[in-house]
């Protein structure tokens, strides 16, 4: 069991910052409105996060260890409308045969809380009782310790760190309702408060840098079922940090960067593209997004459609360039 899992895992779990992705998004998932990210020497020693989720019964943490167990599709309608973040059950499974991994957790309907870790080569899970608020904790540590082909990748603790904590921001922007914390060796990297306002520019500032507030243009625009909201900076501004996001994952798809691209070349005649944070939401039905198991990347039903929709979209606020 521990190779199939640990074969999954290179699919899944290329470096630190993918774990943390996983556990973030699975606290998501879990209804968490906040979330402690812990790392330590870049994630190789450490990862930890800690949510106030939903919890985890007694009865599933054995499952949620295990490969193909996903509480988060109930029949195959839902497979054609993922609304959750995860849905293919091997992250835990995954990460857990390649680290040391223990999860511990206490839904509100439990007294006490529990805590589980799979061992050895035929990954049995091990459970005991712990103390827990509720909600979920989940320690990795020693990642790749038994994978040494793979531990071989890992870059300096930097490197890792700085992966993570754009990683991190990437997150921050697709919630702005979740209270994050990022530490590093035990130092406050990021600390964002919960903002009610989806739209508020200031987790905005805060994550992609204060001349959005300075200088960027607030575009909406919406066309049959097809909503596109954000802000971009005027050209030749300093700093480019570029995100977008499909139903509030965050995504780096071809169509829409293509799209955004076009809209500012028409637009300006440069090929310089400034930065930008942009939200698309459509009908789930409409779009796959089980297309890259990293889950960057979506395909379209409408993929004409979509991609013109972003090009008004956004040539509608940018300004041509005075020559
Ligand atoms: P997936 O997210 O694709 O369902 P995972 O391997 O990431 O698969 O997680 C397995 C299961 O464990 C989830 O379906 C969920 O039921 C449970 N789980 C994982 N993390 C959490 C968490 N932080 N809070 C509550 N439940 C969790
Ligand atoms: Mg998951």
């Amino acid at each position: 069991a521990r190779l199939a899992n640990q074969i999954a895992a290179g699919e899944v779990v290329e470096r630190p910052a993918s774990v943390v992705k996983e556990l973030v998004e699975n606290s998501i998932d879990a209804g968490a409105t906040r979330i402690q990210i812990d790392i330590e020497r870049g994630g190789h020693k450490l990862i930890r996060i800690r949510d106030n989720g939903s919890g985890i019964i007694k009865d599933e943490l054995a499952l949620a260890l295990s490969r193909h167990a996903t509480s988060k599709l109930k029949n195959l309608d839902d497979l054609e409308a993922i609304a959750s973040l995860g849905f293919r059950g091997e992250a835990l499974a995954s990460i857990s045969s390649v680290s040391r991994l223990t999860l511990s957790s206490k839904p509100s309907s439990q007294d006490t809380a529990w805590q589980a870790c799979a061992e050895g080569r035929d990954m049995a899970v091990q459970i005991q009782p712990t103390a827990h608020p509720n909600g979920t904790t989940i320690e990795v540590k020693d990642l790749f310790f038994n994978t040494p082909a793979r531990r071989k990748f890992l870059r300096t603790e930097k490197t890792e760190f700085s992966h993570i904590d754009e990683l991190v921001k990437r997150i921050a922007l697709s919630r702005f309702d979740v209270a994050i914390t990022l530490t590093h060796n035990q130092k406050v990297v990021r600390q964002f408060r919960s903002q009610s306002n989806p739209r508020s520019i200031e987790r905005v500032a805060h994550v992609a840098g204060r001349v959005f507030q300075r200088e960027a243009s607030f575009i909406e625009s919406g066309y049959e079922g097809l909503e596109l909201y954000g802000w971009v900076l005027p050209l030749g501004s300093n700093t480019q940090p570029q995100y977008t996001y499909v139903n509030g994952r965050m995504m780096r798809d071809k169509l829409i960067l293509h799209a955004i691209r076009q809209a500012f070349e028409e637009a300006t005649g440069s090929q310089d593209t400034p930065g930008f944070v942009i939200y698309l939401n459509l009908d789930p039905r409409q779009v796959d997004v089980n297309v890259h198991p990293a889950k960057h990347e979506v395909r379209f039903h409408q993929a004409r459609l979509v991609h013109d929709f972003i090009v008004q979209a956004i040539k509608q606020v940018v300004e041509p360039q005075p020559s």
